[in-house]
């Protein structure tokens, strides 16, 4: 942590040692458009092949490029999910009746340029001053408050930013508090340690000695507990992975994969395939694969509904059925997670689809925007999309 690279400065310069001038001022030329703050772990950095970094499916995850750089899609708002509305107080998000989110950090060890939360984690960038309300330890009274308080509450996810930017001595008193309420069955810890620095969870008596302790308590209560991670391609998993997943295994802890579908890192069968199989292979469940959120700046990593279809449909059977993820789509405006599948109508056309979200909101529609094809007309404006699909499509409009 200590030697990660935080600053555009040394970002440029370590890729300008590493690689080239031109690349270097690629990157540089990007950050106008970038939302997210640098900060990249040596080991990450490491992981880059850095004899062809343009194809690299982690530089592409962590290092944005102004030469790839596509316009942002008209129906992007900086809080595309509308986590804000769905806030009671200030750290929890409260969509779902039985499960709240608990914002409890703004930092992570490394920054993803596509970041759904990209309103709120990190520090502000030259493209996107951050809303700064997330849960803080001297805060936090209000959100566990908020939790013990409704009784409707089953299930926490304790995200951010990443659960690891909380000291052991921060997180040990949070989880703790959690499990400790009655109606709360399942508590999940949101962290991408495993990926981005996986030898800090070899340390027995370091941060994941409070995945133990919880995982203990959970148990003594009869509850759920797991850890969430975020793998995205089969070359972030080492060796050095392998043994940290190993002993999170031996210590009894459920590890889960929430992966983006990214365009040029895993949205073929091919590389989304190997990446399923190596996560088995760990014991990690690849429980997730969501459809890219509309993030600022991001809108060349992002893929159309319909390439999570296909590659649902030539991934069914590669693995066995309880290993293998769900496609969804986190529905702009806060419709929440949907099935890739479960859309009312799909034109692929105009590349809109419309969901219904019955245990949201049963009257609303709910619309997915894949990105625009290059050749559409700018500024095409999203009333004018959602015109053209509702005129187009009548009949599946009804309720
Ligand atoms: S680790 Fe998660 S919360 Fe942090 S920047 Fe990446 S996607 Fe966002």
């Amino acid at each position: 942590m200590r030697n990660s690279l935080r600053s555009p400065e040394r970002l440029y310069e370590f890729i300008r040692v590493e690689s080239s001038q031109a690349l270097a001022d690629d990157f540089a030329a990007s950050l106008a458009s970038n939302p997210m703050q640098v900060r990249l772990t040596p080991y990450v950095l490491a992981l880059i092949n850095w004899h062809d970094p343009v194809a690299d499916p982690l530089r592409r995850q962590f290092i944005p490029l102004a030469s790839e750089y596509v316009p942002d899609h008209p129906a992007l708002g900086l809080d595309s999910l509308s986590e804000h509305q769905a806030s009671p107080v200030q750290g929890v998000v409260h969509r779902y009746p039985s499960k709240a989110l608990l914002l409890a950090t703004r930092s992570c060890p490394v920054y993803c340029r596509f970041c759904t939360r990209s309103y709120l984690v990190g520090g502000d960038t030259v493209a996107v001053t951050k809303a700064h309300e997330a849960a803080t330890p001297n805060r936090w009274q209000q959100a566990l408050d908020y939790i013990r308080d409704t009784p409707a509450i089953e299930d926490v996810v304790v995200s951010g930013g990443d659960a690891y930017s909380l000291p052991a001595r921060h997180l040990w008193p949070l989880l703790q508090t959690l499990l400790e309420i009655e109606h709360v069955r399942s508590v999940r810890v949101a962290s991408k340690v495993l990926a981005v620095l996986p030898c800090a969870l070899l340390d027995e008596d370091g941060w994941s000695s409070v995945l133990v302790a919880a995982q203990r308590l959970a148990r003594e209560r009869r509850k759920q507990f797991a850890l969430h991670t975020h793998f995205n391609h089969a070359r972030e998993i080492t060796w050095v992975t392998r043994l940290a997943a190993d002993a999170l295994f031996d210590r009894g802890i459920k590890v889960r994969n929430q992966a983006v579908l990214l365009r040029g890192v895993n949205d073929t069968p091919q590389s989304l395939g190997t990446l399923l199989d190596a996560l088995v292979a760990l014991n990690v469940e690849p429980y997730y694969v969501y459809l890219h959120d509309l993030v600022p700046g991001s809108e060349a990593l992002r893929t159309p509904l319909s390439t999570a279809i296909e590659l649902e449909e030539a991934l069914r059977g590669h693995t066995s059925g309880f290993d293998f993820p769900r496609f969804v789509v986190d529905l702009p405006g806060g419709g929440g997670k949907r099935h890739v599948c479960s859309f009312r109508h799909y034109d692929q056309g105009l590349g809109v689809s419309l969901f219904r979200a019955p245990a949201i909101d049963p009257g609303r529609r709910y619309y997915h925007f894949d990105p625009l094809p290059p050749q559409a007309q700018r500024p095409i404006g999203i009333e004018g999309l959602i015109e053209a699909f509702d005129n187009a499509h009548s009949e599946a409009l009804a309720p």
